[in-house]
């Protein structure tokens, strides 16, 4: 029997290093790794920080887990990657991985064996038993089934990032992170994709007041976060990618002075579970 909401999980919220401390443990230290479980338990990663960990151990002990993911990576930077090189689940033959890159100088089969050059890890290719294929997500869009649909817009960061729009049935979710606008506008690529969005997951790692001294960092400000969900006309829009010297207090008062202008806003919290109403 099918659920009737789709679930998004959040297993790493933070932005470029992992910050386990004490002062950090509402909002969680994991590095980006998004969880999408649609109505039909089909599975969708989106990155694989270190929060790809948590995910892999948790399907491991998971009776109804998919044998099936796919896992849609925003760019190779390490905090959106080094989960790989963990990940439970790549250890069991039963179960297959498609794993989609942006457009890249080297390609995904290179990005792998590089990251898994044995100087850095002991782990290679072809201790992996599952069946793991690797791909560059294509140009135009995704098609994983008759109901979902991934496209993309390539975004402002060191050596760029995707932004994906995951189309589930009628519901939308958006995932835009590692991303830094124009400073006099709004990248209208990232509006245009976020449009209508149920849940638009957007880059939040600094604030105004901070942004001038980290450009070409590639990060939003909470504010053009709030302006991308404004402008996109979407439902909810979860604050993600926090700066990992951000505390647990300056998270809430970040949170809430978003909430001031946009209600329908969340910060990211490590465990933190969204359910949307499945319509197809
Ligand atoms: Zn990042
Ligand atoms: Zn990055």
């Amino acid at each position: 029997m099918e659920n009737l909401t789709h679930k998004i999980k959040f297993w790493g919220v933070r932005g470029s290093f992992p910050s386990p401390r004490k002062d950090t443990v509402i909002f969680g230290g994991h590095t980006s790794c998004v969880e999408i479980r649609t109505a039909k338990n089909e599975l969708i990663v989106l990155d694989m920080g270190t929060g790809f960990l948590d995910l892999g151990s948790s399907l491991m002990s998971e009776t109804n887990a998919p044998s099936e993911a796919h896992v849609i990576v925003s760019h190779f930077h390490w905090d959106h990657l080094f989960g790989f090189l963990g990940f439970a689940p790549f250890f069991d033959p039963m179960r297959s991985f498609h794993i989609y890159g942006k457009d890249d100088k080297m390609t995904p089969e290179e990005i792998i064996d590089y990251i898994q050059n044995p100087t850095f890890w002991p782990v290679s290719m072809d201790m992996l038993n599952a069946k793991i294929d690797l791909h560059t997500f294509p140009n135009d869009e995704l098609v994983i089934s008759d109901d979902i649909r991934i496209k993309f817009t390539l975004h402002g960061h060191p050596n760029g990032a995707n932004s994906y729009r995951i189309e589930i049935g009628n519901s939308v979710i958006v995932y835009s992170t590692d991303c830094e606008h124009p400073t006099e506008h709004l990248n209208h690529h990232v509006v245009d994709n976020a449009q209508d969005a149920d849940v638009l997951i957007h880059d939040a790692q600094y604030t105004d007041e901070e942004l001038p001294a980290h450009k070409g960092w590639g990060h939003s400000s909470w504010q053009q976060a709030v302006g991308v969900a404004k402008a996109g006309n979407v439902k909810q829009l979860i604050l993600y990618h926090h700066d990992p010297s951000r505390n647990d207090d300056a998270m809430s008062q970040l949170e809430a002075d978003a909430q001031g202008e946009f209600p329908n806003t969340l910060a990211a919290r490590q465990g933190m579970e969204i359910h949307i109403p499945a319509s197809y």
